[in-house]
């Protein structure tokens, strides 16, 4: 085959222009977008700084701080999945040599070590067994041991569906003068968050769980106080480095996910970092104007309801529900697979049947249990009660004596008085 013939040989193999299937995504994330998040996306390009392009960051920010309930100015987005808006937190805030004390509920505990360690941080962690979560005097003793400068706290643990309270976490930092950071990527628009009220001083998490958009952007913030630490490390501008050795702590080991030179970019000097991802500023700004349109409460609201319903299906369903259901996120559930049921044969019927994604698990909890998601767009009763009575279907043919209709109907009786958040703007 020449060269001139491959082009000719690969479009053989590919029926057109990208066409996915229907799909209902009902696992832990990532979730349907919100039909406007996806229009939003597909709307035309302008130069980066273009004024409308500088204005819709600057609308942009301001959605985000409703988001993150906060005033601080430093609201940005970093081009990237979730787990670039935690490696651009923890690179700028640790100087290599920090005392960094993660407590692990789930794996993503385990992430946030990782790449404080990767930061050169001497890493301290406690653990609590997964379907569980700390209490707050076990953090502070902790903190008082380990004396770190930062905490790096998740809020929602996917992998084990369990939501840490921060309300109380704050004052402790506070106290002892460590700075508080929370990954609330699957969390953040499904459960309460509030930046300022809880003492944060960093927070990061992804479009692609309750805030219903794709992955592929990390909204942050920073209180003034983390922006102040993030300004004590060594400037690099326009090429141009501080006097000082670059390999000492004084500069932030990476350049894509230094925050000062990112706060710089999306302030008021605009100074050339990286060119911002367009279409996912685009779909970041619709995320966050949808929960402006709809209200802040009632998504939260609207997501405690189709949680409470799923919860409520899933148990008349007659499955058991895994991990201290008082500390559950409102958004995902994760269940036990029967007895005799194959886990993944079962998901790959619910999806091939049923055109529904159910997620499977992490470590300890691999094929033990299944995760059932409500978020976003899909924290709606049509989803609920469709996923709900697939799964009966596909219970019965694994030979699980389930209840007919009983899911489905202890669910809808959730909604029956149609009360908030029956569906979904957007
Ligand atoms: C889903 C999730 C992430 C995902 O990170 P990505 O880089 O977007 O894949 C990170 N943290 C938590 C707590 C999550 O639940």
């Amino acid at each position: 085959m020449t060269a001139a013939e491959i082009p000719a040989a690969i479009l053989a193999e590919i029926p057109g222009p990208i066409d996915p299937p229907h799909r209902l995504l009902m696992g832990p994330g990532p979730v349907d977008a919100y039909p406007s998040v996806l229009r939003a996306m597909s709307a035309r390009l302008v130069g980066q700084y273009d004024p409308f392009m500088t204005e819709a960051m600057t609308q942009t920010q301001a959605l985000w701080r409703h988001v993150w309930s906060t005033t601080s100015p430093a609201c940005v987005l970093v081009d990237g999945t979730s787990r670039a808006g935690i490696e651009a937190a923890l690179v700028s805030l640790i100087r290599p040599g920090d005392r960094v004390l993660v407590p692990i509920f789930g794996r993503f505990g385990h992430l946030l070590a990782e790449i404080a360690e990767r930061a050169m941080a001497e890493v301290h962690t406690i653990e609590t067994p997964w379907g569980q979560v700390f209490a707050p005097s076990a953090i502070e003793e902790a903190v008082v041991r380990v004396r770190p400068t930062l905490l790096a706290l998740v809020q929602g643990d996917t992998s084990t569906t369990m939501l840490q309270p921060l309300a109380e976490i704050g004052e402790i930092c506070e106290r002892h003068g460590v700075l508080f950071y929370s990954d609330a990527t699957a969390s953040l628009g499904g459960n309460p968050f509030e930046a300022d009220a809880w003492g944060l001083d960093a927070a990061t998490a992804g479009l692609q769980k309750c805030l219903g958009g794709p992955s592929g952007s990390a909204p942050l913030m920073l209180s003034e106080r983390a922006v102040e630490v993030v300004r004590g490390r060594k400037r690099i501008e326009a090429g141009i480095r501080e006097a000082g050795d670059p390999q000492s702590a004084d500069f932030v080991r990476s350049n894509y996910f230094d925050l000062g030179m990112i706060l710089d970019y999306w302030g008021p000097r605009r100074l050339n970092h990286h060119t911002e991802a367009t279409s996912m500023l685009y779909a970041a700004r619709e995320c966050a104007r949808v929960i402006a349109l709809e209200g802040r409460q009632a998504v939260i609201d609207r997501h405690a309801l189709a949680g409470a319903a799923m919860l409520a299906g899933v148990a008349a369903t007659g499955l058991t529900v895994f991990g201290d259901v008082a500390h559950k996120m409102s958004n995902v559930v994760a269940v036990e697979i029967p007895d005799g049921v194959p886990g993944d044969l079962a998901r790959a019927a619910m999806l091939t049947d049923f055109g529904i994604e159910i997620g499977t698990s992490f470590g300890p909890l691999h094929g033990r249990v299944w995760r059932i998601g409500t978020m976003g767009y899909n924290a709606r009763r049509d989803a609920v009660l469709t996923t709900l009575a697939a799964l009966e279907v596909v219970l019965r043919r694994y030979g699980v004596a389930v209840p007919p209709g009983a899911g489905v109907e202890a669910a809808a009786a959730l909604y029956s008085d149609g009360g908030p958040g029956d569906g979904a703007a957007g």
